[in-house]
């Protein structure tokens, strides 16, 4: 079908809508069921029994299985079913933490989707992209993805980037008539928007004409490549020490064979107890749980309203030293509602609060009447150049769009004035706003067919575009003096925490292009909007809390620097001394002057996008981990450089959500300190199993290797070993992947981003607990063995109980980087639960008569408790009270 041939009223009849109504929703349901969703074919899923099956491909499990059939046929057949039976448990275990990932990751990417703006029924709503159905009449502007083929029913100055489908990375400006060339491509059909292509300049609507992979993305979507699964450093660190760390452990078990063999052990044994030796000490399964942690740490973000998407997001934020803050929307709430107007050269204050309508005019401290001159004009322009509707719903009244522009509408309503027709006033072309232009003008055709220009904007932008200005007897010419008086009304404002906004207008002749460059010139300007932000409640503490974290706050801002200011000191942000910087100032820097001053900047005022990826590089040149906020399409580039690009959820546009790490979902400042407080406790938690898993490991294979140097014998059978492995290893250090955060956390300077898996002490830690361990277990065996040389499964059980208590201790030494006794020992349910459930286990294999033969123990009875005790808590007592 070649829709851009068609007009736009042959396309609604061939797709049976209209462009002001929408579809209804039988009509939806119809179409999706015709059409199926709107999405691109992704690969296919991996089958559930290959993830089951990968579980078991690791080499030295592989091996195990081996030495199990080879017991098997040796005749050992409760051997080999027993390690048969763990070996199954441990690959379910590992299969259901895959799974559990993965959801949690699905899950992620569902709350990220992307969203269209809808008109059914004859009202725009927010939906999911993929519910998109052809015939849907769709909103976009500047910053969104195209969520399918439409066909342009009105532009405002919409362009976009297509260079996805065509290659071509310059901007396509588009518009709504038909075109009758005969075969285009879809480069020149610029009524058609395509799925997947980028606003990134004004607005539009369209009929969607194609969905899913009936698109001209759809098409050309087999031949893209799919993303692999991107690891993070923290495991590809994780990786790497794991090779070492597999080396080292072959290498001492090779040993513990070799002597053992020499010690006249039978080779058989040595074989299968070296095997269960390596598969428990080697941490295979560490990269995996260390995805988990990091993946339930996800979801913990997910509740305090942070949405992660990529997980390595999660380790970097920990090393945040920075954050580069929006203000307006992220620091403040941003609702706005206009408090002072300056007209005819006088203050009038507004009364009310937020969009209530409820609110009059002051002059003076006496109620101004609706028909002061001019007022009622600059209130009507004010509403005329503007994109927001003012709503009600239940009794109170929201803004949809733009909040600044939503605060001129709500004071226009103060003096009764209501949303203005078509009829009257008709607006033939609109420059939209961008943070980069500061203003907004729209061209407007009265009942009579005169034409003019309403600018608003950043009262320093339009200043220098006006020529006039007006007053009580009429229009002026603006001099030097009457700038000036503007300019003071501009900073009476400003140092009270306003926004200002300036407005203007021009009568344009009908023969003027309405696309001349020259258009915003010559205004004459009629008066100020002030109006206020409240910062958002949680911010202030939430940024004395960063300062604590050793985190600098710095506040960016396309307001005026004394809005800026006047905000940052409410804040609490900007230290005495702290410097404020402006964009202009921002401009003449080079980048090395700006790498001088940056450290003691707390503030950038008017600012545009571009500026931002600056900021970030001077940061990071100085060595910062730099946290930077965006909503904007012009922010993409610095949330980009940045290493935790943020962007909002509720104002956020697509690209910046998908140039960003991190999605606020409130939009809020604060929930950025939560994130950074959640994911510095994530690396804690994950250095906690680290060092609660290695030391484990070696106290195992010490206490083995002691053994056959002092020509004992193997004080653990290898069915013990895997006990060891699977129960006593696994569930404690899952429960403390949930560990709660050490109090301080929030009180330590942010991590250094190159420190290696073992830094601050951490290798030490686990080296002197381990031998410890080994140690203890060893002397708890020589003892009971020693006395009855005769029962070696007595001496064995003591051993592997030993062992098995020693590490259900140590692990609450690992919740803390200082004493044992800084925490509450019962403050994680988990590792009870672990613990609780370990001792269990543990008493069952000892003490139930079945399963005696098959773990080869026996009954111990009161004296070998004490001694197992005494010997068990020897490592947490001898290292619990020290902080090393
Ligand atoms: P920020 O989002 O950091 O507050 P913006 O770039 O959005 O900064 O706004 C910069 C300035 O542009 C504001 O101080 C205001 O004067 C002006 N401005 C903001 N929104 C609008 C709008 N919708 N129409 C016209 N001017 C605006
Ligand atoms: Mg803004």
């Amino acid at each position: 079908m070649r829709w851009y041939q068609l007009d736009v009223d042959r396309v609604e009849q061939k797709l049976h809508v209209t462009t002001n109504r929408g579809l209804t929703s039988k009509q939806v349901d119809e179409r999706r069921k015709q059409y199926g969703q709107n999405v691109l074919e992704s690969q296919k899923n991996i089958s559930k029994w290959l993830i089951f099956l990968k579980q078991f491909q690791d080499f030295m499990v592989l091996v195990l299985l081996a030495a199990t059939l080879i017991a098997g046929l040796l005749g050992e057949f409760i051997d080999a079913i027993a390690i048969m039976v763990i070996v199954l448990v441990n690959g379910f275990i590992g299969f259901f933490q895959e799974q559990k990932a993965e959801k949690s990751l699905d899950k992620l990417k569902e709350l990220s989707a992307p969203m269209a703006t809808v008109l059914r029924e004859e009202r725009w709503e927010k939906i999911l992209s993929k519910e998109v159905v052809v015939g849907d009449i769709i909103k976009v502007s500047s910053g969104d993805r195209v969520p399918a083929d439409i066909r342009i029913v009105k532009s405002n100055s919409m362009e976009t980037e297509e260079s996805a489908l065509t290659g071509e990375s310059l901007p396509v400006m588009k518009h709504a008539t038909a075109i009758v060339t005969d075969s285009l491509d879809a480069q020149d059909q610029i009524n058609m928007g395509f799925m997947g292509t980028l606003v990134t300049r004004g607005s539009g609507v369209g009929i969607v004409v194609g969905t899913g992979m009936n698109t001209v993305m759809g098409q050309i979507a087999s031949l893209m490549v799919s993303t692999k699964k991107a690891i993070t450093p923290l495991e590809r660190k994780l990786a790497e020490l794991g090779k070492i760390l597999i080396a080292v452990a072959l290498f001492l078990t090779a040993v513990v064979v070799a002597l053992g063999v020499l010690q006249g052990h039978p080779i058989y044994n040595m074989f299968l107890a070296g095997v269960s030796l390596a598969v428990a000490a080697i941490p295979e399964g560490l990269p995996a749980i260390v995805t988990v942690a990091l993946s339930l740490g996800v979801q913990r973000m997910i509740r305090k309203k942070a949405i992660v998407r990529k997980l390595s997001a999660v380790e970097t934020l920990g090393c945040a030293s920075v954050i580069c803050s929006d203000k307006t929307g992220t620091m403040t709430e941003n609702q706005m509602t206009v408090k002072e107007i300056y007209l005819n050269g006088e203050h009038l204050y507004v009364t009310g609060d937020g969009y209530d309508i409820r609110g009059d005019y002051f002059l003076n401290k006496e109620k101004v009447d609706p028909s002061l001159p001019n007022l009622e004009s600059m209130l009507l322009y004010g509403m005329l150049c503007n994109n927001a509707s003012l709503n009600v719903k239940k009794g109170k009244y929201y803004i949809d769009g733009d909040p600044t522009d939503g605060a001129l509408l709500v004071a226009a309503r103060k003096i009764g004035l209501k949303a203005v027709t078509g009829k009257k006033f008709q607006v033939i072309k609109e420059l939209p706003f961008d943070s980069d232009r500061k203003r907004m003008s729209v061209i407007v055709e009265d009942e009579n067919n005169m034409r003019f220009m309403i600018t608003k904007g950043a009262p320093d932008v339009l200043l220098p575009r006006s020529s006039y200005f007006i007053d009580t007897n009429g229009r002026k010419l603006l001099k030097e003096n009457d700038k000036n008086e503007f300019n003071q009304a501009i900073n009476s404002m400003a140092d009270k925490a306003l926004r200002t906004i300036a407005i203007g207008m021009k009568p344009i002749s009908r023969d003027v292009p309405l696309d001349s460059a020259f258009l915003e010139k010559d205004l004459t300007i009629i008066g100020l909007f002030g109006m206020i932000d409240p910062p958002r409640k949680e911010v202030k503490s939430a940024i004395e809390e960063c300062r604590q974290a050793g985190i600098k706050t710095v506040m960016i801002t396309g307001d005026h620097v004394k809005t800026a200011r006047a905000i940052a000191k409410n804040l609490n942000l900007l230290p005495e001394n702290g410097l404020v910087v402006e964009g202009y100032q921002l401009n003449q820097m080079s980048m090395n002057e700006l790498e001088d001053v940056i450290e003691d900047t707390y503030v950038f005022a008017r600012v545009t996008p571009e500026h931002k990826l600056k900021i970030v590089k001077a940061f990071q040149e100085k060595g910062h981990i730099v946290a930077m906020t965006g909503d904007g399409v012009n922010d993409a580039p610095a949330i980009k450089a940045s290493d935790i690009g943020i962007s909002m959820g509720i104002n956020g546009t697509d690209v910046t959500k998908e140039a960003s790490s991190l999605i606020l979902m409130d939009d809020n400042f604060a929930t950025i300190k939560s994130a950074i407080q959640e994911g510095r406790n994530i690396y804690e938690n994950i250095r906690k199993f680290i060092r609660y898993l290695l030391a484990s490991n070696v106290g195992e294979i010490l206490v083995m290797l002691f053994a056959m140097l002092l020509a004992l014998p193997l004080p653990l059978v290898p069915v013990q070993i895997l006990w060891v492995n699977l129960v006593t290893d696994g569930l404690p250090a899952m429960a403390l992947g949930l560990d709660k955060s050490e109090g301080d956390v929030m009180k330590r300077s942010p991590r250094n981003p190159r420190e290696g898996v073992f830094a601050r002490g951490l290798g030490y830690k686990i080296i002197s607990r381990g031998i410890l361990i080994g140690i203890v277990t060893l002397i708890a065996f020589m003892v009971t063995y020693q006395n009855n040389p005769d029962n070696l499964i007595y001496g064995q059980t003591v051993a592997f109980t030993t062992l098995v208590m020693a590490q259900l201790i140590h692990v609450f030494d690992c919740r803390s980087e200082h004493s044992i006794f800084s925490r509450n020992p019962f403050e994680n349910v988990y590792l009870l639960l672990a613990v609780i459930s370990s001792l269990l286990l543990l008493l069952v294999v000892i003490y139930w008569e079945p399963l005696q033969p098959i773990f080869h123990t026996t009954f111990l009875g009161v004296r070998d408790w004490m001694l197992i005790i005494a010997m068990s808590a020897l490592p947490t007592v001898l290292f619990g009270f020290t902080k090393k």
